[in-house]
């Protein structure tokens, strides 16, 4: 029999910006198995928001982590190596793509934003796996999050679907590489929830309604939902899956049309 036990193990989450954040509603559940966290924030613009909600998990730390920089990823798994010595989970809730390559037409996307989307919402989860890799002594579990443009062609999704392609087989060829150290890498594709970054999306609301109106179960996902899937690929509960993507999209996927 296996429980939800996570008292002794450390979480690193990337990606909270606030309370809507799908990176905060898995913190949210990895606090409640008892998980010690450290949440980061990408420039000081998000600092205090961060902290205000770190302050409601006791005693989760804050660091700063700007994803595109070598030096502050390196920083924070120093800092977590000197607090805690170990890391079991990281949880990578990190895109990003300029507005106006999210706008127009992708064949126009220009060289800079098609590499800026790729750095931050790929090739990230290397840069941040190599540094916490170390910490992982006794193995760990990871969890990216994607969306369903990485198969299918999505309008808008323009170089973010590019971005989530490139994240999807990461995943695979990472959760490869890192099996033998007992490392699982895992994804979860999540159905279109209303947040920050989704909002940047052209056409958002009409893509929730029309989500809901073809999904099997007839609405959308919410957050908790992601933060419950979270909380399953990081525990012991799924420790025979890697190298997965998980869809939790209230079935959107398997329909035809
Ligand atoms: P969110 O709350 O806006 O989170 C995105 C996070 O990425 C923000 O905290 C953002 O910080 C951060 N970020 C951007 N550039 C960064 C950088 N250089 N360094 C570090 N962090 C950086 O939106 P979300 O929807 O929860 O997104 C989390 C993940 O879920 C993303 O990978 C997204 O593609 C994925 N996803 C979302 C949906 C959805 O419908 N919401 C569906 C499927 C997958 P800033 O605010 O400073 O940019």
């Amino acid at each position: 029999m296996v429980s939800i036990d996570l008292n002794g193990r450390h979480a690193l989450v990337l990606g909270v910006a606030n309370h809507r954040s799908l990176s905060w509603a898995i913190a949210q559940q990895l606090h409640a198995a008892g998980a010690a966290l450290c949440l980061t924030y990408a420039g000081e613009r998000l600092k205090a928001g961060v902290e205000e909600l770190a302050a409601t998990l006791p005693g989760t730390r804050v660091l700063e982590c700007d994803v595109t920089r070598e030096d502050q990823v390196a920083a924070v798994a120093h800092a977590l190596e000197a607090a805690w010595g170990s890391i079991e989970m990281l949880v990578h809730g990190v895109a990003f793509a300029r507005k106006e390559d999210l706008e127009g037409r992708f064949v126009d996307t220009p060289v800079e934003g098609f590499q800026l989307a790729l750095d931050v919402s790929a090739y990230s989860l290397l840069r941040v796996t190599r540094h916490v890799l170390p910490l992982m002594k006794q193995g760990g579990s990871i969890v990216t999050l994607s969306y369903l443009a990485a198969e299918r062609a999505v309008p808008s999704y323009n170089v973010m679907g590019s971005a989530k392609a490139v994240l999807e087989q990461s995943v695979r060829q990472l959760a490869f590489e890192l099996g033998p150290m007992n490392v699982r890498v895992n994804a979860i594709s999540a159905g279109p929830v209303s947040t920050l970054a989704a909002r940047g999306i052209h056409g958002f609301t009409d893509m929730l309604k029309k989500h809901a109106d073809k999904a099997p179960l007839k609405r959308n996902i919410t957050k908790e939902e992601v933060g419950r899937a979270g909380l399953f690929l990081l525990s012991d509960l799924s420790s025979g899956v890697t190298g997965e993507v998980l869809m939790v999209d209230a079935g959107y996927s398997i329909m035809a049309w």
